[in-house]
């Protein structure tokens, strides 16, 4: 193990949120070096739904949004359904024009994202983005942070002036830190399907985001560029096989929509989810961002949206740093911002949707698709409601905490 070459900051993995850390940062001059444990990007089949203000932050590297853009969807509406009574509540994202450049949710999965960065790091040369790198610790002294990693050619120890963990819920980063990731798994497990079976042609006014209620089985319906992804709950005790023999899995999806023949289903994952946030996103010289500091289930779309908020927020913050217009203390900002956004507005509003899609009491399952339908119909209520659920609220929320 040998002491290798002493760089800005080092970052761990190159999801969505190493990624954006690294472009927000090497925008500013800061050298930057991302490890990257796989021997390419990705091509994840998890985000697919980009918030307005995401599209606003990402429009400050120009051209990468208009790029996104190309390569999606945009749903200038979506829905909220009940599986057998139709649609509730639609909401218009042109209510929030006012309030951002990009009235709208954005339908793009999040290896595109990653693919735009890594095309534009390879032209900056105070970047560098290292395939077949897998970090397995991080350490610090008074005056760097250090990254163990596991390249092709053996072990080796980087070290910078900082280091990121974005190297998702299983972050090595913050394992090797001794941070803990309070929180619970949720008992059942998620199953994603995606389909070319065109969906909008058997279900009325379906829009491209549909959230299904259902006291069996409630689902989420998104529509990507290549196909229709469904998102079921499954039940506690169901085995893995059970779940994705390709029997269930068309029973599944003949059950929303009939078909006469069989789906095409061309990807399918079954997956834990979990509600977990780091008790601090900072130990020294060492930092946690997106997946690594906080995960939630995936309903309202808001796990890779709020770790590129993260990423954004902790690079203009380390760009003062170092740039010596702040002390390190800054960086603890960075924790009581990001911690509150991801508790009182991700994680509650994943809760809230999981709630409300599977209520089983009639009475209340009623309440509350009146209660949404009625905010829906009045601009002021449903623009209250959009500033939140599009993550607006969120963001304007965290400049005020001190
Ligand atoms: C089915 C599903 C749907 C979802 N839909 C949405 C959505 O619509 N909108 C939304 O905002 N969020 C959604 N999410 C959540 C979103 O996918 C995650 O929040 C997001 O990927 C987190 O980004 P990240 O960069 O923090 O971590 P990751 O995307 O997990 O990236 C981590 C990167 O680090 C690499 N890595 C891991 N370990 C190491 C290591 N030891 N050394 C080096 N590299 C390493 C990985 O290979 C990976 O490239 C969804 C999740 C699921 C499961």
């Amino acid at each position: 193990m040998q002491a290798k070459d002493a760089q800005g900051v080092l970052i761990a993995g190159a999801g969505p949120c190493g990624m954006v850390a690294a472009a927000a940062l090497a925008s500013q001059g800061i050298p930057v070096t991302v490890f990257e444990a796989q021997s390419e990007l990705p091509i994840d089949l998890r985000a697919s739904t980009f918030h307005p203000p995401t599209l606003d932050l990402l429009d400050r590297f120009p051209g990468v949004t208009a790029d996104l853009i190309r390569q999606g969807l945009i749903a200038r509406t979506w829905q909220y359904r009940d599986r057998i009574a139709g649609p509730v509540a639609t909401w218009d994202l042109g209510l929030l024009s006012a309030d951002t450049n990009h009235p709208y949710r954005l339908q793009a999965e999040q290896w595109r994202l990653t693919r735009i960065f890594a095309e534009r790091l390879r032209t900056w040369p105070q970047a560098r983005v290292l395939f077949g790198h897998e970090v397995t610790g991080a350490s610090q002294s008074a005056d760097e942070a250090r990254l163990n990693v596991r390249t092709p050619e053996g072990e080796r120890v980087f070290s910078g002036a900082w280091a990121i963990g974005a190297d998702g819920a299983n972050s090595a980063v913050r394992r090797s830190l001794g941070i803990p990731f309070d929180g619970i798994t949720l008992p059942e497990l998620y199953l994603t399907l995606s389909t070319t079976f065109d969906f909008a042609r058997h279900l009325p006014e379906l829009t491209y985001v549909n959230y299904v209620a259902d006291p069996e089985e409630w689902l989420v319906l998104l529509r990507v560029s290549a196909a229709w992804r469904v998102l079921f709950p499954t039940r506690p005790g169901e085995s893995r096989d059970e779940v994705l023999a390709d029997a269930n899995v068309q029973r599944r999806l003949r059950a929303v929509a009939a078909s006469d023949t069989p789906y095409d289903v061309v990807h399918k994952t079954l997956y834990h989810v979990h509600e977990r946030v780091a008790p601090d996103y900072r130990r020294g010289r060492v930092l946690l961002a997106g997946d690594a500091a906080h995960i939630n289930n995936p309903l309202g779309g808001m796990g890779m949206n709020g770790g590129i908020h993260d990423a954004f927020n902790l690079a203009e913050k380390l760009g003062q740093v170092w740039r010596g217009e702040a002390g390190p203390a800054l960086l603890d900002r960075y924790t009581r911002q990001r911690r509150k956004v991801a508790i009182d507005f991700v994680q509650a509003n994943a809760l809230r949707n999981r709630e409300a899609l599977r209520e089983t009491d009639p009475a209340l399952r009623k309440q509350r698709q009146d209660d949404m339908r009625r905010m829906a119909g009045d601009p002021v209520q449903a623009r209250q409601f959009l500033l939140r659920s599009s993550m607006i609220a969120a963001l304007r929320e965290a400049e005020s905490v001190a």
